[in-house]
């Protein structure tokens, strides 16, 4: 998958993509048994500065609101000239994705489906937000917001989207069952996932539940979704209505 992003702060994105499942991914996948066999990276990721599509020497991209009020607006054209350079540069069609806190809340089940794409093309707001022209000549365009809250600029939720869609590509993981086991996913049912313990078995005087030593793979299944069940019933019991069984 390629994943573009157009943003006034590309700097931002440096630490994110540079760390962790979001770094391997965008390696090349190399196989110790054949030195030869070297494979494209699961995703690559081009961060695209806005104000290199600016049409004046200062690099200005924004300016006052029309109407008047506080903050400054990112203009049409710089957006407009970025998105069409950077979908030149790659023949897959990108799905545009405009981050706003006005867009269809972010989900799992949007997650999965942004995940088969082959590239998406993330824009991310500053400031007021991006001129409302610029966003109706760029349909179709999803909008989607990462929670009802606002942040100051869209850097953080394009990095949450691309977190939550490249751990999904097949062999972003080290353990491939473990995102299709994690909360709101399908082989969770779509409920919170079970509580976890590792070593030691006792930790000032708390132990982890016998029955995960028990070595008694039904028993632990059980348990977990039981405990998957109740947790949920506790935090999140809208999502129980997700839940067929
Ligand atoms: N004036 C806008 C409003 O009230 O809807 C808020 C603009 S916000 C300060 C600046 C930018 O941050 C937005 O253009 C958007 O890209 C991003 N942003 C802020 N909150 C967001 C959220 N919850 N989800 C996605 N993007 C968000």
């Amino acid at each position: 998958m390629r994943i573009d992003v157009l943003t006034l702060f590309p700097e931002m994105f440096a630490g994110v993509l540079g760390s962790s499942i979001l770094k391997r991914a965008a390696e090349p996948i190399t196989n110790p048994a054949d030195p030869d066999d070297v494979r494209s990276p699961v995703a690559n990721y081009h961060v695209t500065n806005l104000r290199d599509y600016a049409d004046n020497k200062h690099q200005k991209v924004d300016q006052p609101s029309f109407g008047g009020g506080p903050g400054m607006v990112i203009q049409c054209q710089p957006v407009w000239d970025a998105v069409q350079a950077v979908e030149a540069m790659d023949d897959r069609p990108a799905t545009r994705i405009l981050l706003t806190p006005q867009g269809e809340p972010l989900t799992q089940p949007i997650v999965e489906e942004l995940a088969q794409l082959p590239r998406l093309l993330m824009i991310a707001g500053h400031y007021e937000g991006i001129d409302e022209r610029v966003i109706e000549k760029l349909a179709p365009i999803r909008e989607i917001s990462v929670g009802d809250y606002v942040l100051s600029g869209g850097e953080l939720p394009a990095m949450t989207l691309i977190d939550a869609v490249v751990r999904l590509l097949p062999g972003a993981l080290g353990h491939q069952d473990s995102a299709h086991q994690d909360s709101f996913s399908p082989g969770a049912k779509r409920l919170l996932d079970h509580p976890h313990y590792t070593r030691p078995r006792t930790w000032e005087e708390m132990d982890a539940p016998d029955v995960l030593l028990s070595g008694n793979h039904a028993k632990i299944e059980a348990w977990r979704e039981a405990e998957a069940r109740r947790r949920t019933e506790e935090r999140r019991p809208d999502l129980l209505d997700n839940d067929p069984t």
